[in-house]
């Protein structure tokens, strides 16, 4: 499949194709819920992911992560999910028409990204952006695991195709009327059923 688009290059002037940023369409601590779980306990509305268990109730919003590509005019953009606690959560939605409400909060990833292995939660800081733009988030530096290696070290342009040509083979690719070169990805048909039990991911507790 090929949905990549033609532009020509502010940086260098050439045309190029430009990547489409690899979306996930919610957190897997929603996908790992059961058809029956995620209609009682939990709501997945947008940008904003909420999960009632009994013991506890977990919040996450989208995010955005770039990924810088080295000798490349483009940076591949994921659309990734944190948890967040539960003020930084309330913060953000009472705060999600406001235009110039800059922050920073402390997020959890929670997407098991192909390519990688997780035993834990990747710890990162989360940038809400002026103008309604969707947060940014960066990996915290110190946190030792392949990802965030990648991530301050850049890939290359080869790596970035793969990533790309790799989700449309995983997923199936759905246009999104509202945003172009976005694709959202059921993390379901990524991982297998028993590596999404696994949970991998941290949230936070009460
Ligand atoms: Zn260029």
């Amino acid at each position: 499949m090929n949905i990549s688009i033609k532009f020509t290059c502010s940086c260098c002037g050439k045309e190029h194709e430009e990547w489409p940023s690899l979306a996930f369409s919610s957190p897997d601590n929603y996908d790992c819920l059961s058809p029956d779980a995620r209609e009682t306990i939990a709501r997945l509305e947008g940008d904003f992911c909420i999960v009632h268990h009994p013991a506890q109730t977990d919040r996450f919003i989208r995010c955005s992560l770039n990924q810088k590509v080295n000798y490349s005019c483009q940076d591949l953009n994921y659309g990734l999910w944190v948890s967040l606690s539960e003020k930084s959560y309330d913060d953000y939605l009472a705060n999600f028409n406001n235009d110039n409400h800059e922050t920073t909060y402390f997020g959890w990833l929670c997407n098991g990204i192909p390519g990688y292995n997780f035993d834990s939660s990747i710890p990162m800081n989360v940038f809400t952006q002026k103008g309604n733009l969707r947060p940014v988030i960066e990996p915290h530096e110190s946190f030792d695991h392949p990802f965030v290696k990648d991530y301050y070290q850049g890939i290359t342009k080869d790596e970035a195709d793969r990533r790309v040509n790799q989700m449309l083979d995983l997923i199936e690719a759905i246009a999104d009327p509202g945003k172009k070169k976005n694709i959202s990805i059921a993390t379901a048909t990524v991982a297998g059923e028993a590596e999404r039990k696994s949970k991998w991911w941290k949230v936070w507790k009460y």
